[in-house]
């Protein structure tokens, strides 16, 4: 098979076709990155064990992809087989007890509003994060001063060995931005969260709708970006540090740093992968220069790149 060829092929017992040389950058937030070798993006939990024991039997790596919001893949893409579980979107939620079990693909700000039509409190927070339940179970995504970790029970996970496994919090070694998670080849399949029932809806909209107001008001929130690039080096913020060291505006090719939020990197629409590793590394070196600190990423660097990224890694 030729590397155009984009004709699926179906693996035995897989309801979900597997496709060859498939773009990613679309799949990510920020528009930028290489082909996927092979891609799938199931909707059953049968496929992604037919498309995992294909690729095992291939000798092929697995990538995991959720709605690629806090990605920058390289221009020469992912070898191996990407799996994206962004169409795993079950829910049961319990508005009695509050207890809500999600699929890892269910988008969060679908799920702040759902669960705010149920009077159910305690997620407001994510409404303007554009990620799933999977990334943010991974990232331990947060905003407004909470965060996933906050209402997590437990995860599913499905282990390279094909096993599936409950784990719970306590077990994910959460912290700012951060889980044991992350780098690991642990597919996050749902989420059980713990969160308050009974209260008015009407008053639980209000607030979710406030989140997501500030948001507007406050990032490059429809523009193709990653999120924040750095990690907020507490007490300090990221943005705050690079906004002061001049470098809003700076450019290199399609790639630039945000006026509206300084630890936000934008893609013009014609931006690669190089230029924004470019951007981030002038970004790092002018910050450790000006103000003595070393900015880590935020951003998760998936798959192959032109230039050396060992430094970021
Ligand atoms: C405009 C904008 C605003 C943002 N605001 C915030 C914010 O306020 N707070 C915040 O924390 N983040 C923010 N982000 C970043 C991002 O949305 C979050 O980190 C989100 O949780 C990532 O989810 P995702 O599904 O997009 O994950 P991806 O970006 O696709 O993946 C992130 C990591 O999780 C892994 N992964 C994804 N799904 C799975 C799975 N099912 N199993 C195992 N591993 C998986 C990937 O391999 C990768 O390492 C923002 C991003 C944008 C573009």
């Amino acid at each position: 098979m030729n590397s155009s060829d984009r004709t699926p092929i179906h693996i035995l017992g897989a309801k979900c076709p597997v496709y060859r040389q498939i773009p990613l950058a679309k799949m990510t937030t920020l528009r930028v990155g290489g082909p996927a070798e092979w891609y799938i993006a199931p909707r059953r939990l049968d496929d992604i064990y037919g498309a995992l024991n294909w690729a095992s039997s291939e000798g092929f790596p697995v990538t995991l992809l959720g709605a690629g919001s806090n990605l920058l893949i390289g221009d020469r893409g992912i070898s191996g087989l990407v799996v994206s579980t962004r169409y795993l979107r079950e829910l049961h939620l319990d508005e009695v007890s509050g207890e809500v079990t999600v699929a890892a693909g269910f988008p969060l700000p679908k799920l702040a509003w759902q669960l705010a039509n149920h009077g159910i409190s305690g997620f407001e927070w994510a409404v303007g994060i554009p990620g799933t339940v999977g990334g943010a179970v991974v990232m331990n995504a947060g905003a407004h001063r909470s965060c996933l970790a906050d209402s997590l029970r437990q995860v599913e996970v499905l282990e390279p060995d094909g096993q599936i496994v409950t784990l719970p919090r306590s077990a994910l070694a959460y912290n700012y931005r951060t889980s044991c998670l992350q780098g690991s080849s642990r597919l996050v399949l749902q989420a059980t969260l713990q969160l308050q029932p009974g209260e008015d809806s009407a008053v639980v909209r209000q607030r979710t709708d406030k989140h997501l107001k500030q948001r507007h008001g406050t990032q490059p929130y429809h523009r193709p970006s990653c999120g924040s690039v750095f990690r907020n080096p507490k007490p300090q913020a990221a943005g705050w540090l690079i906004e002061q060291a001049g470098l809003k505006g700076y450019r290199v090719g399609g790639v630039h740093v945000a006026y509206e939020h300084a630890n936000f990197i934008l893609n013009g629409g014609h931006g690669t992968t190089q230029d924004a590793i470019a951007v981030i590394r002038h970004v790092r070196e002018t910050v450790r220069q000006v103000w003595d600190v070393q900015l880590q990423l935020e951003v998760k660097l998936l798959g192959e790149f032109d230039q050396d990224v060992s430094d970021f890694l």
